[in-house]
């Protein structure tokens, strides 16, 4: 299966394709996560990164495309992979089918969640995430079920991002319909967009996303 999950800032993207992931046996890759792991480290790319991504700015292409790239072609996504974040932009697209191109495989679905602007400033906001396992909560959507526990991995050390602040927020909203909205009509072109609505509680959503996944031939693996 080779997926890409779109959506604003906080539309549940990480939510739902953690979730597939499980369900479906196929990597989840979050270009978010992978250039916060390079910030984390140190890296050159971590260096390059961290100042925009602080601003709420978008990661150059040329950087974001080498990653993917080079992500794509590990083994663990032989058998497919959810892409979490990226495309981003309409180049970034390009790139990604010259690489699916070149890998012989296809695009199964796009899968956009719609999300109204003010319940995307309030899910950023209240956003917190293990800072052992990844696992994702929310101040008021989804508490531990043990005050202070992960579910997934028991730690008790949560992080915030530095980005999820209000300032930063709208500068992320401004990229995401300036710079990455022009992709929805370029998959709708393609026959590939399909929308949800994520406005729906996080069950409901992943339901929604699994229909289409039937829908488009795509059967879960458990
Ligand atoms: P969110 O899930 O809230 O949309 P992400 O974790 O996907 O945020 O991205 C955080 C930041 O990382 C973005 O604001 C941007 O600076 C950078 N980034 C992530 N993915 C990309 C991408 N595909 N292209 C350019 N920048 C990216
Ligand atoms: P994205 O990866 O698109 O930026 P996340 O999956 O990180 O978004 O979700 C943003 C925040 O909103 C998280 O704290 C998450 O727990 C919460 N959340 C995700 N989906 C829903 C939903 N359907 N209803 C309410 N809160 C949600
Ligand atoms: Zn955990």
């Amino acid at each position: 299966m080779q997926l890409i999950l779109l959506g604003p800032p906080g539309a549940g993207k990480g939510t739902q394709s953690k979730l597939l992931e499980t369900r479906y046996g196929v990597a989840q890759i979050s270009t978010g996560d992978m250039l916060r792991a390079e910030v984390k480290a140190g890296t050159p790319i971590g260096l390059e990164a961290k100042s925009v991504m602080d601003a709420g700015r978008l990661v150059s292409d040329e950087l974001i495309i080498r990653m993917i790239g080079e992500r794509i072609s590990r083994p663990d996504c032989a058998k497919g992979f959810i892409l979490d974040g990226f495309p981003r932009t309409v180049p970034q697209a390009e790139a990604l089918d010259l690489l699916l191109h070149k890998a012989a495989v296809d695009l199964d679905a796009v899968i956009e969640l719609k999300v109204d602007e003010a319940a995307l400033v309030e899910r950023i906001s209240g956003r917190f995430t293990c800072a052992k396992c990844g696992a994702g909560y929310h101040d008021k959507f989804k508490q531990p079920r043990v005050a202070g526990v992960c579910d997934v991995c028991g730690s008790t050390e949560f992080t915030r991002r530095a980005d999820d602040n209000a300032e930063t927020v709208h500068q992320r909203l401004l990229a995401y319909n300036a710079q990455t909205a022009p992709i929805l009509p370029y998959y709708q072109a393609k026959g590939r967009l399909h929308t949800v609505d994520g406005m729906a509680a996080m069950e409901d959503v992943a339901q929604q996303i699994e229909a289409v996944l039937r829908r488009v031939g795509v059967v879960a693996a458990s």
